[in-house]
């Protein structure tokens, strides 16, 4: 079995002896530095040159400096901007002030397992990555709970990696909820197939098609709206709560049975398929090349996919529809219909 954290594992005056640069203050950033500082920890965050985020960190409070002072300042630096930006924020402002006896922090393990960022001798590597979104981390912290964390230490220059990664996964809330230990390697392959087969682009993908299904046979799109998405959060909720066994047995018998006969005859053999090819180009690197090498081409492919979901017909439906429900609120975030960033 896995082995797991709580708080009684981890010291948080550990973390609270080291000092602290969080570079970039986005979802996860504002988390992390938010809940470090409230954890009695010496936190400053970095920022580049004219930062949109810098004004926000500041109103809370928080010191911000460029990336290089930041790091040149701190002992531990907690990489928290863009996995595609890492790697070149890294090399022209984090490793020229990276000491011996440093750590070096992630959230993703994409940068070390693809080898875009090589840190030197005598600086420990390790990883706290939250699995949640940034918004829920903090909510969940400042209401007394955490979010679950996996753990894991790639390099252990100094032998105390672990008790440091622990007591910075205690400082953010994690081990409230439990800390997972993992490597940096199964959960970057971990992550990457989880978010592209099931979470995001299998769930977004089935949604799609089925009120495509639905609505080509003349169905109303509202009505398919509801049906394909806006239920889907209901089902996902039980199953959260008592595992897919608990949505079986709150839904209807009609609705069970149908789960049963017809699930594996949408997701068939030939799906499953496709699903290892995507962690086959995922466990090769080709998915992290072909990220990598759009993003410094500036993009183009990931625009234009992105342009091209964005006028799916379920997204205007869908913007309708939640103007009708007044309890569908959007949380306190920077999220703002349709202007998806
Ligand atoms: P965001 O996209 O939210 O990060 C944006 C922040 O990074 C902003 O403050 C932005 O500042 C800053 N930034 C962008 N480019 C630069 C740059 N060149 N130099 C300095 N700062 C920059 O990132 P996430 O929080 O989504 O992801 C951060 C890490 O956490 C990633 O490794 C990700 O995989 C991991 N992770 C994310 C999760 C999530 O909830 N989103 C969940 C678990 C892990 P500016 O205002 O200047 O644009
Ligand atoms: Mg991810
Ligand atoms: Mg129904």
């Amino acid at each position: 079995p896995a082995e797991m954290f709580y708080d009684d594992d981890a010291d948080l005056s550990v973390i609270q002896g080291r000092t602290v640069a969080v570079i970039g203050y986005g979802s996860q950033g504002h988390a992390h530095a938010l809940s470090l500082r409230d954890s009695g920890v010496d936190v400053r965050v970095g920022l580049r040159p004219g930062s949109k985020s810098a004004a926000k960190a500041e109103a809370e409070g928080l010191r911000v400096l460029s990336v290089a002072d930041a790091a040149a300042e701190a002992d531990l630096i907690m990489i928290l901007a863009p996995d595609q930006h890492q790697r070149t924020i890294y090399a022209n402002e984090i490793a020229p002030n990276l000491q011996e006896g440093d750590a070096l922090f992630f959230a993703h393990g994409f940068n070390i397992r693809f080898g875009y960022i090589q840190p030197p001798a005598g600086v420990d590597v390790c990883m706290v990555a939250p699995k949640g979104p940034g918004h829920l981390v903090r909510r969940e912290y400042a209401e007394g709970r955490g979010v679950p964390v996996i753990v894991a230490v790639e390099k252990d220059e100094s032998g105390e990696a672990w008790p440091l990664a622990l007591s910075y996964a205690k400082a953010i809330g994690g081990l409230r909820a439990g800390g997972i230990k993992t490597t940096f390697t199964e959960e970057t392959e971990t992550d990457l197939f989880g978010e592209q087969a099931v979470l995001c682009g299998g769930a977004s993908a089935l949604v799609q098609a089925g009120f495509e299904i639905l609505t080509e046979a003349g169905y109303q799109p509202e009505v398919a709206y509801f049906e394909c998405l806006h239920e889907l959060k209901l089902i996902v909720d039980l199953m959260y709560e008592g595992g897919i066994a608990k949505q079986r047995w709150s839904v209807s018998d009609t609705a069970e049975y149908g789960d049963y006969v017809s699930g594996p005859r949408v997701i068939d053999d030939h799906v499953k398929e496709n699903m290892k090819a995507v962690l086959a180009d995922v466990q090769s690197g080709a998915f992290a090349k072909r990220f990598i090498d759009d993003q410094d081409a500036g993009a183009p492919e990931f625009k234009e996919l992105r342009a091209k979901a964005e006028q799916h017909p379920i997204e205007a439906t869908g913007h309708q529809l939640r103007g009708l429900m007044a309890w569908v609120k959007s949380h306190d975030d920077d999220y703002v219909e349709g202007t998806a960033a």
